[in-house]
């Protein structure tokens, strides 16, 4: 299969999506200012160790990325005391490390390796002699899990089978902003990040419930992303549909109404545009340094476009569908579905759309969203909209 076969996409998503699913992991909760001090490599049989000195207990998480091979160590409550951007190590599977600070108090170190790997063996060791706080991480080189039914064919080449679909459609959510970007703010002060994670949790456990989808959110926490990171993480999931959450704000506090987007590069109106200029604007917060995961979602590829109009296809069809459900729970803005360039609805290949629950600048609205039961019934309409869209899709 060429690079740029649709197969070719479809198998390293799958590789992706499976890496991703078994490898997110969680050190143990801890309070308190902790710094990262200085990280070391060895090499043990196959196994590469990543030791990362820390003076203080920290709370983190590993995961894995594809194209290229990536470990990625989020540290929580973390600062750096070590000044430097990356550091070339060329150790076992490890090239570099970089270092990045995603959020204020977030420390994120990526290794980028020459071969995929996965995170074997995982040690929080408390000081000892010379040593402080360490986080011991052993890495191998994966190897592919060998599908039940490989095949030899004539010329006596061992093929791997087709890996079975998940047996669930994987949602994505991404409630927008966070960390130091608050997003919209509220007459009555509320944060638009707050409420977009409250309402994203909620339709988490409300679609976990049906037992008929498994659901994955971009942010769990108050941390921001990058707009291109939320791309790759719909992406590097697996997703079947992405919902980005957001709550809209506008100088005149008489406007309101939910309001659903869709990609385009021309926008439907002036308005929309405007939009997406500023939910765009995330990525330009200041003293935010997100240089880490490294992504470009945008190819020039003739089969990308095709998949592209798909895919814009398919998150219009998912748009209309949740305006005919919102529409008996809420009240809608006029022309409901509208579109713009919004960038977090970049993936290629996900049907994606942006729901702007209500308006932040509607103190009426804005107590409607900030209230438990009335985000149910919100939600509630999300859920059918998902389940109509889904079935038509898998039938
Ligand atoms: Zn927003």
């Amino acid at each position: 299969m060429r690079p740029t076969s649709p197969g070719y996409i479809k198998v390293v998503m799958t590789v992706i999506m499976l890496t991703l699913m078994v490898s997110v992991k969680h050190g143990l909760a801890v309070a308190g200012e902790t710094a990262l001090v200085n990280v070391r490599t060895g090499i043990s049989g196959e196994l590469t160790r990543f030791v990362i000195d820390l003076d203080g207990p920290a709370d983190f998480r590993t995961f894995t990325l594809d194209d290229p091979a990536r470990i990625v160590i989020d540290l929580s409550q973390v600062s750096r005391a070590m000044s430097e951007r990356e550091r070339g190590i060329d150790t076992g599977l490890i090239v570099r490390a970089r270092f990045g600070t995603p959020a204020v108090d977030v420390t994120r170190v990526v290794l980028d390796l020459v071969e995929p790997g996965v995170v074997q063996d995982t040690l929080v060791l408390e000081p000892e002699g010379d040593y402080g706080h360490r986080i011991v991480l052993d890495i191998a080189p994966r190897v592919a899990p060998a599908p039940p039914d490989n095949t030899v064919e004539d010329d006596g080449i061992l093929r791997p089978g087709i890996k079975p679909a998940p047996p669930v459609p994987i949602i994505v959510l991404d409630p927008g902003h966070g960390g130091p970007d608050p997003g919209a703010v509220g007459a009555s002060g509320a944060h638009e990040k707050d409420i977009v994670l409250a309402a994203a949790r909620e339709l988490k456990a409300m679609l976990e419930e049906t037992g008929r989808y498994h659901v994955v959110m971009t942010r769990d926490g108050d941390w921001i992303l990058r707009l291109a990171d939320r791309v790759l993480f719909a992406r590097a999931a697996g997703a079947d549909l992405f919902i980005s959450i957001h709550a809209d704000s506008i100088d005149n506090p008489a406007v309101r109404g939910t309001g659903v987007y869709t990609l385009s590069e021309t926008a439907s109106d002036k308005e929309a545009e405007a939009l997406a200029r500023n939910e765009n604007r995330s990525d330009l917060i200041e003293g935010v340094d997100f240089v880490s995961i490294d992504y470009d979602p945008v190819t020039t590829n003739i089969l990308i476009d095709l998949a592209q109009r798909d895919t814009k296809n398919a998150s219009s069809e998912f748009a209309g569908i949740l305006a005919n459900e919102l529409i008996r729970v809420t009240e809608l803005r006029r022309n409901v579905h509208r579109f713009a360039g919004f960038r977090v609805l970049k993936a290629p290949d996900v049907p994606s759309v942006l729901i702007e629950m209500g308006f932040m600048s509607n103190p009426a609205e804005e107590r409607l969203m900030r209230d438990r039961s009335w985000r149910r019934t919100f939600l509630a309409g999300v859920v059918r909209a998902i389940d109509t869209f889904m079935s038509s899709r898998r039938p």
